[in-house]
């Protein structure tokens, strides 16, 4: 499913300074859903990275899912290096709620490109998994 080498003794993309076994690999293999919006936001952030498209999809908000999201998340991350992320607030998504919205900015290179993704993401719970359901994107140049 990971398009790139599954080393599990790797720091995580997301930041966390973690293993990638300890943070968000858990959750992007199905093994542990995610506990907090945070922590489903900083797995969706290394899915991107690593290329788990299928890990974003069901993610997503059952009404904000497209029949082409496949294929343009897969064109999206051929195209993108994600090269850092950093989590600005959270209000809410924790363990004990069921929403909660994460702000976070999100380092990134294309070929002709370099940049940050500033969302303000909302997050819903259901089932006791977290979803992602919508956000206020800003991209700047630099
Ligand atoms: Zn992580």
């Amino acid at each position: 499913m990971l398009h790139t080498q599954n080393d599990t003794t790797m720091t995580c993309p997301c930041g966390s300074n973690k293993p990638f076994a300890f943070c968000c690999e858990p959750a992007i293999e199905g093994h542990k859903p995610a506990k907090t919006a945070e922590a489903l936001m900083r797995s969706r952030y290394t899915a991107f990275a690593l290329g788990a498209v299928d890990y974003l999809i069901n993610t997503t908000a059952e009404e904000h899912r497209n029949p082409d999201d496949a294929e343009l998340i897969s064109e999206q991350i051929k195209v993108t290096t994600w090269t850092g992320l950093k989590i600005v607030s959270t209000e809410n998504g924790g363990s004990g709620d069921d929403q909660g919205t994460v702000e976070f900015i999100a380092r990134f290179e294309t070929d002709d490109q370099t940049g940050e993704l500033c969302e303000k993401s909302n997050f819903r719970k259901e089932n006791n998994h977290w979803y992602y359901v919508d956000g206020e994107v800003e991209i700047r140049n630099g």
